[in-house]
């Protein structure tokens, strides 16, 4: 990454938007299965964790969301009851197949980003390179 560039963290975003629904959506479950790989994981705190990472997503996207990825084997559901209320909520914990979905979303993740952002960033650097020779 050249000097001085940034990752700066992208601005929340509606999941109504087409981004969301044809890209983004699926950055979201990487992400669902990646933190599910570190213990079980809970509605709210996905929504919470991924307002962190610049997505907004409402719970009418994301538990339709999570019982696909329950549909597919890749989380399961338990229902666990939280402190002394009856109210349960329900968690998800990764399976051995949501594990090995992860394992090649992993390669795939970078590898893409080897070629998106880090040939984008060599273009930027070589360009300013050449910029600064020309000076
Ligand atoms: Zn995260």
């Amino acid at each position: 990454m050249p000097a001085g560039a940034r990752i700066r963290p992208p601005a929340p975003r509606r999941p109504a938007d087409p981004l969301a629904r044809e890209i983004l959506l699926a950055f979201w479950k990487v992400h669902i299965l990646h933190h599910a790989e570190e213990g079980p994981i809970y509605g709210q705190w996905v929504v919470r964790e991924l307002r962190r990472h610049g997505f907004e997503v409402s719970p009418g996207t994301l538990y339709p969301l999570l019982a696909r990825m329950a549909d597919h084997g890749w989380l399961e559901a338990e229902r666990r009851s939280v402190g002394a209320s009856p109210k349960a909520r329900r968690s998800y914990v990764l399976t051995p197949e949501g594990a090995r979905t992860l394992r090649r979303l992993r390669d795939q993740v970078a590898e893409l980003h080897r070629e998106v952002i880090g040939e984008a960033f060599s273009r930027t650097a070589r360009r300013s390179r050449r910029q600064a020779q020309r000076r």
